[in-house]
């Protein structure tokens, strides 16, 4: 493949003009100026410039969610709530080509991914909107003297900070705004330097479909502006996606003011093979796994732990198998592995590979023709790989998968647990027993079994240990936006 194969590029977005932050309901440049430049992670080439939020546009972002959590949002209905987040997967819905189209741009996920997942986003805007009229608090019985009547009441938070990574820049940025929104609280987010234009076109949305001003305001930064808003006092929760070393920083810069925090971080995830496994089905299963958005997934599934009676099988099927996927273009519909983010990235991943190498795994898939611009890594796949190595233990987030050889099942749940992370897991077994077995030991917030990487606007996501803590989807996700308030009244 040469840059002359690339398809076409333009974008009605990608205009030429500077994208500017959106405050208090306008779109408005920084206070100090500054612009960051976006890049295609396929061509390497600048597609647009944006205005970067600096501490003083934080604080006016913040002030304004006060004002609109203290006004006019406060006042609106939950059915009201629910009504905007309709109209708002409707605009979805009409708009999404453009948006993925955007998103493999921008980011470099490839359209099979990010046009595939139309229907996902909009289940999820529609299943927020439902929990908007749905969450409610109970009646409790009581033992205090005399006659009274006890309840709780769900009451919104406050002002919530979303910050988030690149890998996937739409489900995150529905993730840390629909859940607030139908909670009633009013949101700050600040989305990445490398992926922020689906989020600014996605607040062009907001704002067509009448969410009021300051109810949602976003101001695209970096380190200074994630810790600004991290630490400001006017900020009551803070909703986060990214590295575990960042979610640290995050939870400590939160304490002054004790903000609530759901912290979604890195991942080593174990995915098990038994020797009963349909082969068939978990060969397709462990590449999708590792190799999904260019192995730039969080719950990737990079650690594969395969029974040794079925080892020197698997790993020439994986060779095989993985060895014709096809990288290129993320724009061409044919592409199943598109570039990294950044040439940053691709030379820690290139890092990685080096070390797999000289801590003496066999490279039995890698090193393949890939195009010489924009930031490729080929699939890469290792085999004998032992569990103290580099490759093993840290989260690389590119296309590099571990396979690794064990015995017994209690052999296999061992080493898996024995991680710092905790986000996911799967296991491939035609017995049920060993399923239930093997899912209920593995410490992680997520297990798949016979499958991986189903997720569901239902099924609560999150991680154990180092991987955070808090969950998104399902009602855990809404209720960590919601106070419980109990009241008691003295009916004498
Ligand atoms: P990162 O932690 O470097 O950055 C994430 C976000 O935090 C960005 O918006 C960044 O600007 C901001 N940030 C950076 N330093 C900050 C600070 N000191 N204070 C406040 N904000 C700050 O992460 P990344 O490298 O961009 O993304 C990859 C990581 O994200 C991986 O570890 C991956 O596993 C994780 N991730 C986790 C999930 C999940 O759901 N668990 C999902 C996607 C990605």
């Amino acid at each position: 493949m040469n840059s002359k194969q690339l398809i076409d590029r333009t974008h009605p977005y990608l205009d030429g003009k500077i994208k500017l932050l959106l405050i208090d309901g306008k779109w408005v440049p920084s206070a100090s100026g500054k612009v960051f430049e976006s890049f295609d992670p396929t061509t390497g080439k600048k597609i647009a410039e944006a205005y970067e939020a600096g501490a003083e546009d934080i604080n006016l972002a913040v002030s304004a969610a006060r004002r609109a959590f203290d006004g006019p949002w406060r006042n609106a209905k939950p059915a009201e709530r629910q009504a905007l987040l309709l109209k708002l997967a409707d605009a979805l819905a009409e708009n999404y080509d453009e948006i993925a189209r955007l998103d493999s741009i921008d980011y470099g996920g490839i359209i099979a991914r990010t046009a595939g997942k139309r229907s996902r986003y909009l289940q999820m805007l529609r299943y927020y909107a439902s929990l908007a009229v749905t969450v409610h608090g109970e009646t409790t019985p009581n033992s205090i003297p005399g006659e009274f009547l006890t309840f709780t009441k769900k009451e919104p938070v406050g002002v919530v900070a979303g910050i988030f990574a690149w890998n996937a820049p739409m489900d995150m940025m529905i993730w840390k705004i629909a859940p607030a929104l139908a909670a009633g609280c009013t949101v700050v987010v600040k989305p990445p330097l490398e992926a922020a234009l689906s989020s600014l076109r996605f607040g062009e949305l907001m704002q067509e479909v009448g969410f009021p001003a300051g109810v949602v305001n976003i101001v695209p930064g970096g380190v200074e502006a994630g810790s600004v808003l991290s630490a400001h006092p006017g900020v009551d929760k803070i909703s986060f996606t990214g590295s575990t070393a960042t979610g640290q920083a995050i939870a400590r810069a939160s304490i002054e003011n004790l903000k609530r925090t759901t912290l979604e971080l890195g991942g080593k995830s174990a995915n098990i093979v038994m020797d009963d496994a349909d082969l068939d089905a978990a060969v397709p299963g462990a590449i999708m796994a590792a190799f999904s958005n260019s192995g730039q997934v969080c719950a990737a599934g990079t650690r594969l732990f395969v029974q040794s009676r079925i080892y020197d099988e698997f790993c020439a099927r994986l060779q095989e198998e993985a060895g014709k996927l096809k990288v290129g273009d993320s724009l061409d519909p044919r592409t199943e592995i598109g570039p990294l983010i950044s040439q940053r990235q691709q030379t820690r991943v290139n890092g990685y590979i080096e070390s797999g190498v000289n801590e003496g795994a066999k490279m039995i898939l890698g090193g393949s023709t890939i195009p010489d611009f924009g930031n490729f890594v080929a699939p890469t796949i290792f085999s004998h790989v032992t569990d103290r190595m580099k490759i093993a233990r840290e989260e690389i987030f590119g296309p590099v998968l571990s396979v690794l050889s064990f015995d017994t099942q209690d052999e296999a749940v061992q080493r898996a647990n024995a991680s710092e992370f905790g986000l996911a897991g799967a296991v491939w077994t035609r017995d049920v027993g060993r399923a239930h077995q093997i899912s209920s030991r593995l410490r992680a917030g997520t297990i798949w079994v016979n499958a991986y990487m189903q997720l569901d606007s239902t099924m609560p996501f999150g991680g154990f240990k180092m991987s955070g803590h808090g969950r998104e989807n399902g009602r855990m996700h809404i209720e960590s936006f919601l106070e419980t308030k109990s009241i008691a009244i003295n009916m004498a």
